[in-house]
């Protein structure tokens, strides 16, 4: 396993991002798009920037850096950017001295790449999601050498360990565990820009996990775009079950959640590991994408809306409190109006918790943005509108009848004085009257009200 040395370029991007800063100390501006994967390598970017003595700020006119961590799963995200990084030109213009920078899944796409070289010359530094660990080099070199610096290559096989991290929050932590995904979706660029599947060496896991309990952190997500196949490239059999019961085997009182959850590799086993564990939230994620067996068949997802239903069968029979959410795609090429019906039809059959839902979006490359696609965008949208009202009125029915219970809670932050946004188990929002220096710990709420899908309690 190739281990992290960066150490004399950290020293040397140190000293000349300190001699080019305009306070007292550089500062950057970093933002990251997107899923949760983004998220925790934004926190390595943030880790590896502090390393190389960088402070933090939200404000891009103050930074010495911007650096923005990119999405590419759908064309609004990357609108987006070109939008955001259009509008600091004239911070360049005001502070020449200021780079500014690009990574993350959009950057791994030759087209992107081609616009920003052409279009975009104040973007200094360009890096793909494969080389994250080598930000100090680039960054020296982007800072000492008057060119831009664009790093795409795909040293695909490696995972780096020790890349230093600098967490968002001081409550949830998210774990990465494995990286890229070989799953293909039709629909979808994420194997295109992530590369191939590998997982992380599981005492990497286990050591990290442990540092992370040790600094107190209460609710842990295991990362990955389908963490059921974890290690099985490595080992021929999926071991995420056995990396959950190794991770539930930690003292004291803490909750651990994984996604992405892949219909088609989820197991009985993984569902028995959830049950016995002590420590595992009473919540799956395990996304659907359609109700239709056609458009699942096109959508290259290998389950049927039958395998799906058995699964939370199974689930709901071993834990029969357990929340389920999922994701969903409206709109995919050629899907017809009986085929929307049988996406509804699923999601009152399951009665999610909550989905995360998505306008089917064309992405360059992949298999689905060369078939045919009569829908137009007007009934897509009012096929997402219908969707999301039945989504939420099952939301408010399950939120109400939670009404009158007690739920284990861990309280997240300070909403109002008094007030604290706390999250069950199962991933729902409770909002509660409770001092601040609760915040952090875990509490017994007694829910009171249901508002649509928020609810409010009282801690006992
Ligand atoms: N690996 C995860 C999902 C990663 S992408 C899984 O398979 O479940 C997160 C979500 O974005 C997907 O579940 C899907 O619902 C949505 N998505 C991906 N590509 C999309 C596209 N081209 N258009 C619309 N939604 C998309
Ligand atoms: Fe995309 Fe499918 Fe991989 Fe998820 S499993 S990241 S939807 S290709």
């Amino acid at each position: 396993m190739p281990q992290f040395d960066q150490s004399e370029y950290i020293n040397l991007a140190a000293e000349v991002a300190a001699a080019r800063a305009r306070g007292a100390k550089p500062l950057a501006c970093t933002h990251t798009y997107g899923c949760q994967g983004n998220v925790s390598d934004g926190e390595r970017i943030n880790g590896l920037l502090e390393a190389m003595g960088y402070g933090f700020t939200d404000e891009p006119a103050e930074a010495d850096l911007i650096l923005y961590n990119t999405c590419a799963v759908r064309e609004h995200a990357e609108d987006r950017v070109f939008g955001n990084v259009g509008a600091l030109k004239h911070i360049k213009r005001k502070y020449p001295d200021t780079v500014i920078a690009l990574c993350g899944c959009m950057v791994q796409q030759e087209h992107v790449v081609k616009r920003l070289y052409d279009s975009y010359p104040y973007v200094s530094l360009v890096f793909g999601t494969h080389v994250i660990h080598r930000l100090p080099e680039l960054l020296y070199k982007t800072l000492s050498g008057g060119k831009r610096v664009y790093e795409l290559s795909c040293e695909d096989a490696t995972v780096h360990e020790e890349v230093p991290v600098r967490r968002d929050g001081d409550i949830r932590a998210w774990l990465p565990i494995m990286y890229g995904c070989e799953n293909f979706c039709s629909y979808c660029v994420v194997p295109y820009v992530r590369g191939r599947e590998r997982s992380r060496d599981a005492d990497s896991v286990a050591a990290e996990f442990e540092s992370i309990l040790a600094a107190g952190y209460k609710d842990i997500t295991l990362l990955g775009q389908n963490v059921n196949s974890y290690m099985r490239k490595e080992s021929g059999v999926s071991q995420f079950p056995q990396m959950l019961t190794r991770l539930d085997s930690y003292e004291g009182e803490y909750w651990l959640r994984f996604m992405t959850s892949h219909p088609k590799d989820c197991s009985a086993e993984l569902i028995e590991a959830m049950a016995n564990s002590k420590h595992a939230a009473r919540h799956l994620h395990l996304p659907f994408q359609s109700g239709d067996n056609e458009i699942l068949r096109r959508m290259n997802r290998k389950y049927t809306r039958e395998k799906y239903l058995s699964l939370i069968e199974l689930a709901r029979e071993k834990m029969p409190d357990i929340s389920i959410t999922s994701d969903v795609i409206v709109g995919f090429p050629g899907e017809t109006d009986e085929q929307f019906r049988n996406t509804l039809d699923l999601i009152k059959e399951v009665g999610f918790t909550s989905l995360f839902t998505f306008i089917y979006s064309k992405r360059r490359g992949t298999p689905a943005a060369n078939m045919e696609d009569p829908i137009s965008d007007k009934e897509k949208s009012d096929r997402m509108g219908e969707l999301l009202k039945l989504q939420e009125s099952i939301a408010a029915q399950r939120c109400a009848a939670m009404v009158g219970s007690v739920q284990r809670v861990l309280a997240e932050k300070e909403l109002r004085q008094g007030v604290l946004s706390c999250r069950t188990s199962g991933n729902i929002i409770v909002e509660t009257e409770a001092d601040a220096s609760l915040v952090g710990t875990f509490l017994d709420a007694k829910i009171t009200e249901a508002k649509n899908w928020i609810l409010k309690g009282k801690v006992n």
